[in-house]
């Protein structure tokens, strides 16, 4: 497969690409199979010291196990294959990317990607194991050099131009399209999708269907009263009526318009004060972005990939184009409408992480897309736009404590169904507080991690370990989540306190008997733990969502230090501010994405 450098992508590709991205799918690049079975049939043939033919290698990336599978011929790399990988997608495709570079260059050793490079040493890891069965050494590679890039236009025009493909760029050129515009959206990774793709893609909506079905109340009011209270009141009160006014409609646009699939279980995020987070299936943001893709290419979108913006341009004071680069070319892409920001927030931005807050350092693992380096902003500011609420960073408490992926097996603390203690035995937070609360509470316990505590029970009712089976099983093989017959046992495992976890778990068992939890006032159903065998996860915080980022106002125009409209540049999504305030609470992102994504692509397409 040739590189990619502008795609128009069709539904199609972006079901193979997202089901690689899964990690479901047993190989990457459509013509390895047919490589490794055509060197198979053949006789291995000498070339140098390497020998032709197939070889499998493995090696340890950001989610585990990688297994590649490596085709030389005639001395050369032909293929290669990722036969297995636990990455999440935004990691995967790095291991697509040196792929592709490896193949082009025939060497085996190249610069990793940036931001991803736990998995691009595990993924070089294992070429390099599958390369050395072929009996030669690198200097036997002959370097060859890039094949050229596919010929670029210097400039592309439409009437909305967004930039950035996750969920709320999407929204927004989805939204544009259907009210008549010609959109082009130019993503700078090789794939659509950010921090959308690879997030439980869970959405708020109050008053919706399941809520209906299952008799809980809930109206705008109440959601509008949680997202100020979880963001202390910090956040702007009209943005956040906006969201609150808006969630319902976006849930129901994704359901009917865009054909998104959502499970018949909400789960209930820490903050809310009643259970109304919708749950596309599979827990998985891809759904979203493979269904929202379907969409826009469905409407004549076009999807630029490998296309970093790096500034906007302005014509007598209004945005009026972007200026990207591909391949080292510069390329203009003309809004006539306008300009709609859409780049996601900056939490693998180190440097700009610790100048807005300096306590969110490289000590602090993250669970962003190596896309969300605050471009957006950057280019932004660059025209005199205002940020507000910088400083605000979020953390989600509970991620993998060697990689800071997003841990989705803990998901059973969202249905209500787990405990968190400390390694002296003891809870020592409200398991459904905030994010932000719990995880301040986790990084003064010993160690910095919490441990999850839950029983079969709840592992039945919850299913996290069929939902997210290769999860569990490589938490499982890492031993940071154990399963044990005694809670003795489990706790043994991790040298917590055994004697003081089962004191705390009756204390627990009786609160749930007497429906009242006298330590922490846990919310929602309190449900005993019961039956064995028992599970312990081991989770600490990692860097999850920029609350701050542009201001803008309800139209989603972006706003100068002065409260001025800079016209023709609209933003949406994690690269504005003040829709959260401190802390966003879990599931609002999505809601917010397509609510001010859709706003954006309406607005942009209606202008002059
Ligand atoms: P949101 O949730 O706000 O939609 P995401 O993180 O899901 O944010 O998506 C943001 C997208 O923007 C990512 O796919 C990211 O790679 C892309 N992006 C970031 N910076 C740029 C840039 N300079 N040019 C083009 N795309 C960008």
């Amino acid at each position: 497969m040739k590189k990619q450098v502008c795609v128009l992508f069709s539904a199609v590709m972006v079901a193979a690409l997202l089901t690689a991205c899964d990690g479901s799918q047993k190989e990457t690049g459509e013509a390895a199979g047919n490589a490794a079975s055509e060197a198979g049939t053949e006789a291995p043939e000498a070339a140098g010291k390497i020998t032709d033919g197939t070889y499998e290698g493995e090696g340890t990336g950001k989610g585990g196990l990688i297994k590649v599978s490596l085709t030389i011929s005639n001395g050369e790399l032909a293929d290669i294959a990722v036969l297995e990988h636990e990455e999440t997608p935004g990691f995967a495709d790095a291991m697509d990317e040196l792929r592709q570079v490896m193949l082009d260059t025939n060497q085996i050793t190249v610069d990793g990607v940036s931001g991803a490079t736990l998995s691009s040493n595990g993924f070089m890891e294992a070429v390099a194991d599958a390369f050395a069965k072929s009996g030669g050494t690198e200097a036997d590679l002959a370097a060859k050099e890039a094949a050229p890039a596919e010929e670029r236009a210097d400039s592309y025009e439409a009437d909305v131009i967004v930039v950035g493909a996750g969920g709320a760029g999407l929204s927004a050129a989805i939204t544009a399209a259907e009210n008549g515009a010609k959109v082009i959206v130019i993503e700078k990774m090789n794939n659509v999708g950010g921090n959308t793709l690879i997030s439980g893609g869970e959405m708020a909506a109050p008053g919706n269907w399941l809520q209906k079905e299952q008799g809980i109340e809930d109206d705008t009011e109440r959601f509008y009263n949680d997202i100020l209270a979880g963001g202390d009141h910090e956040a702007d009160p009209e943005l956040v009526r906006v969201l609150a006014d808006n969630a319902l409609d976006a849930a129901l646009w994704l359901r009917d318009d865009v054909n998104v699939t959502f499970e018949d279980y909400m789960l209930f995020f820490g903050g809310h004060s009643v259970e109304r987070s919708l749950v596309p299936l599979n827990a998985s943001g891809v759904e979203l972005i493979e269904k929202l893709t379907a969409k826009a290419e469905a409407l004549g979108v076009e999807i630029h990939t490998n296309t970093p913006a790096v500034e906007l341009i302005q014509t007598d004071g209004r945005v009026t184009a972007v200026k990207a680069e591909s391949d080292g070319k510069e390329i203009i892409y003309q809004g006539n409408r306008g300009v709609i920001l859409a780049t996601g927030g900056f939490g693998s931005n180190l440097e700009m992480r610790i100048a807005n807050n300096p306590d969110m350092d490289e000590k602090i693992l993250s669970t962003n897309s190596v896309g969300s380096t605050g471009d957006g902003i950057i280019m932004a500011e660059a025209l005199g736009a205002a940020t507000v609420d910088m400083q605000y960073i979020q953390t989600y408490p509970t991620c993998d404590p060697e990689t800071g992926t997003l841990l989705y097996v803990g998901d059973v603390r969202l249905e209500g169904r787990a405990i968190l203690v400390n390694l002296e035995g003891r809870r020592f937070i409200e398991e459904l507080e905030r994010r932000d609360v719990i995880s301040m509470a986790v990084t003064e316990q010993t160690g910095g991690v919490s441990y999850m505590f839950w029983d079969e029970a709840s592992m039945e009712a919850s299913g996290v370990n069929v939902k997210h089976e290769k999860e569990y099983n490589n938490l499982i093989e890492r031993g940071l989540l154990v399963k044990a017959d005694t809670v003795e046992e489990a706790a043994a495992h991790f040298g917590i306190d055994a004697a003081q976890l089962q004191k705390t778990i009756d204390n627990y068992n009786q609160y749930c008997a007497d429906g009242k939890d006298l330590e922490f006032n846990k919310r929602g159903e309190l449900i005993a733990f019961t039956d064995s065998p028992y599970y312990i996860m081991k989770t600490t915080p990692a860097i999850h969502h920029t609350m701050g980022g542009l201001k803008i106002n309800t139209k989603t125009q972006v706003l100068t230090k002065e409260n001025e409209v800079i016209s023709g540049l609209y933003a949406a999504g994690e690269v504005t501010g003040d829709i959260h305030g401190t802390n966003r609470l879990g599931s609002d992102a999505i809601a917010d994405i397509v609510v001010f994504g859709r706003i954006a692509g309406e607005q942009a397409a209606a202008a002059e």
